[in-house]
Order: structure tokens, then C-alpha cells, then sequence
């Protein structure tokens, strides 16, 4: 017997739930692309995403995933044998560097254990050992999603700061950007990136670049630029540079459509919502924990992110299983273990549209699945989930 007809319920991280509003934004035929209403459009994208990632820099769309992203920050501001400091949170850190390294830069890794956030100190105490300042750029995750953990990128812009350091500070926001606050000026970042189907969402297919004030000479000199990234031929004056080519015209209007509801709730509320929401994932976890089967992968609480928890499961319990009867007997899709978390851990995404219902839906069938598995654990998580909701959403 299954119990899955009905709405599927996506709880991982990425691509997210896609309000029915942002789909029907989608449903329109294709406009002229040299015509005001769309040039309008690429406009006012263009400025709520330098207002999102709250900078006095430019934006820029690409047509790619977070992917492409990455590679679109990289190769505007570096060249071949640049050397970057990769600071590790978990395997979207680790990709990131690998895609700067197989582009040809040279890459150090800042080791992480997975289970914590980086750690400012440690990149105060490198960077002071990097007297000749051969370290270009300096790579972050806010939250890496395969680990759950949230980074506290203002200490780390603080500590680059501290030492005097001029490497260029960029941030990945993929998993954060709408979730959870970001400034990026304010905290000394100076390229962040993100995508379109995390916190934003909208389908995958959109990937997005804040450029701020100290990007801009090195972009100068970089040598990796290629067309379809380099940002100088998208500060053109055609709208159709600023696209490369044809701008993904329906992706726009689900953007256009997405972003009116984050700013009609309100950036705050947007926050809130998603801390809520995570502590209810958290408040049932905690609970679960008890059987000692259960466990949160980031050791310490506030280095939790409010988008992702990333659940590992004892020795001797196959997390397949518990996907298996989420997905096909309840119809939740979870998140599965990534890298060396794979075949260890579930994760639960908690992140863009997401409300009480969802979120309460998705901790009730983790439950069942608990139980129908026999995977010990102690009992009353969805209650643990609702009282704390309860206690924060008064009448
Ligand atoms: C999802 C994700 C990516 C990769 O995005 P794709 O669209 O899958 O290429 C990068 N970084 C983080 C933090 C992510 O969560």
C-alpha cells in the first residue's frame, strides 16, 4: 500500500517547490527581444538582484545552474596559475575549487571536517602566513548544502579584513540568497553568486553574479575571461549583450513573478519564515536523536543552517531505505547523503516555498518511515515540531 497520490512534496535541496503563481508566469508566448517591455524587465531584474545581494556592484544573469555560476565568478576575475584559498564546509566548497583547478588556477584548500562552519581564526592564521600575497581569491559557501552547515561569512570578511589581506573574497549563495540574510558590501564580499531554483523559487536554468567595486580591476586583467561570461560584454549598451544572446525570456517572467512575492512578504518575514520553519526541522530531530540511531551531521547548533538540515543515520541503517519509503510510499522526496556523507545521511531541504503544512508533512512521514523501518528513535518529533510552531505563531 502507498499513500502518495496527490501532490509530491520536494524536500530537496534544490531545484525546490515552484509556486503555481511563478509556473503560470511562464505560460506566456515569446516577445520581441528588442522591444521595451522586455528590456524593462532585464532592468528591473537586474537591480532587485544587486538589492537581494545587497550591493552598490553590478549583476548579471547567466543561462546556467549554480554551475555555471561558479564559472562564471571565476573567469572574470582570475588567471591561469592565480592561486586560490578554498575555504571547506562540505563537497559544494570542494566542487567549486575543482572547477577553479581544472580551469587552471591553482588551488589550496583551507581543510574543514564537514561538521563545522569555517572557521575565521584558521583563515586569519593563513592569510598572515601569506606575506607575499600570492593568494588571489578566497572561496566560500554561506551554507553548503551537502553539510547543512552555515558559514558566518561576515567574520570571515572581518578576519580577511584584520590581516589587510587583498584577496578578492567570493561567495557562493546558492543555498542562502533569500533565506537567510546576506550582505554583500557590508560584509566585505566582493563577487557572490547564486541560482534560480534554491530560495529564488524559480526553475533551474538561471544563474546569477553580484560584481562589487574591487572585482573590477582584476577583472581587468584577468585572463580566463570567455565570451559567454565575461561581464565587459555584458555591460554593453545592447540588451541583447547582456544575455550573450536571446535572453531566456519565460525563465524571466517565473523570476519577475518570484521575486514580487519575496518582496510583497517581505525580505524580513522571508527570514523568519525560514528560521521558524528550520527550527521546527531541528525541535524534531532533536527529538528523534534520543534512540541514538539519529544524529544532526553539524555538531554545533548555531552553525545550523535555516535551509538545510543534513541528518546522519547510524551505523547499520541504510538512508536508501528511508528515501525509498518517503518518496514512493508518502510522496516526499528527501535529500540524499552527498560525498562522503553518501550512504550515511538524509537530508531535509527547508528552503523557498515552504510553509507550516509542508514542513509539518514532510517531519510526519520521516516519522512514519522511522517506524515502519524499526530505526530507533525517540518518539514525538512532529509534537516537539509543533509546539514550537505553536509557541512562535501566536493566534
Ligand atoms: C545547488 C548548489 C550548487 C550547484 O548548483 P547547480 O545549479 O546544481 O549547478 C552550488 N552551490 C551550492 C551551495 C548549492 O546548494
Amino acid at each position: 500500500m502507498a499513500v502518495r497520490a496527490g501532490r509530491q512534496l520536494l524536500a530537496i535541496p534544490g531545484p525546490t517547490n515552484i509556486p503555481d503563481e511563478v509556473l503560470q508566469a511562464m505560460h506566456r508566448p515569446a516577445v520581441d527581444i528588442y522591444a521595451g517591455p522586455l528590456i524593462a524587465l532585464t532592468d528591473s531584474l537586474l537591480q532587485d538582484l544587486v538589492k537581494l545581494f545587497a550591493t552598490a556592484g553590478r549583476s548579471y544573469i547567466y543561462i546556467a545552474n549554480g554551475h555555471g555560476a561558479w564559472e562564471a565568478a571565476l573567469t572574470n576575475v582570475l588567471s591561469k596559475g592565480d592561486k586560490v584559498l578554498v575555504l571547506e564546509s562540505g563537497m559544494f566548497a570542494l566542487s567549486w575549487g575543482d572547477a577553479a583547478k581544472r580551469l587552471g588556477v591553482d588551488v589550496e584548500v583551507l581543510a574543514g571536517d564537514w561538521r563545522h562552519a569555517v572557521r575565521p581564526e584558521q583563515v586569519e592564521a593563513r592569510l598572515r602566513l601569506d606575506a607575499g600575497a600570492t593568494i588571489k581569491a578566497i572561496l566560500a559557501v554561506q551554507i553548503d548544502t551537502s553539510t547543512g552547515v552555515l558559514t558566518d561569512i561576515k567574520a570571515i570578511g572581518e578576519a580577511i579584513k584584520t590581516v589587510g589581506h587583498d584577496a578578492l573574497f567570493m561567495v557562493d549563495t546558492v543555498a542562502s540568497l533569500a533565506c537567510v540574510p546576506f550582505a554583500m558590501d557590508a560584509w566585505g564580499v566582493d563577487v557572490a553568486m547564486a541560482g534560480s531554483q534554491k530560495g529564488l523559487m524559480t526553475p533551474p536554468g538561471l544563474g546569477f553574479v553580484a560584481a562589487g567595486e574591487r572585482a573590477r580591476a582584476p577583472h581587468q586583467r584577468a585572463d580566463l575571461r570567455t565570451p559567454y561570461w565575461d561581464w565587459s560584454v555584458r555591460d554593453g549598451e545592447s540588451h541583447y549583450q547582456k544575455y550573450a544572446g536571446t535572453p531566456p525570456e519565460q525563465l524571466l517572467f517565473a523570476l519577475r513573478q518570484a521575486l514580487d512575492m519575496l518582496f510583497d512578504e517581505g525580505l524580513d518575514n522571508v527570514f523568519l519564515r525560514h528560521q521558524l520553519l528550520a527550527e521546527a526541522v531541528r525541535r524534531a530531530v532533536s527529538i528523534w536523536q534520543k534512540g541514538k540511531k539519529i544524529d544532526f551531521n553539524v555538531a554545533d547548533a548555531a552553525q545550523r543552517s535555516n535551509t538545510v538540515t543534513t541528518v546522519l543515520l547510524g551505523e547499520g541503517f541504510d538512508p536508501r531505505l528511508l528515501h525509498d519509503y518517503c518518496n514512493f510510499k508518502c510522496g516526499v522526496a528527501l535529500g540524499r547523503g552527498l560525498g562522503k556523507l553518501n550512504g550515511r545521511a538524509f537530508r531535509i531541504a527547508h528552503m523557498g516555498h515552504i510553509n507550516a503544512p509542508m514542513i509539518l508533512g514532510t517531519l510526519g512521514v520521516i516519522e512514519m518511515a522511522l517506524r515502519a523501518l524499526d530505526i530507533p528513535h525517540g518518539g514525538g518529533g512532529v509534537e516537539a515540531a509543533i509546539e514550537w510552531l505553536t509557541d512562535s505563531v501566536k493566534a
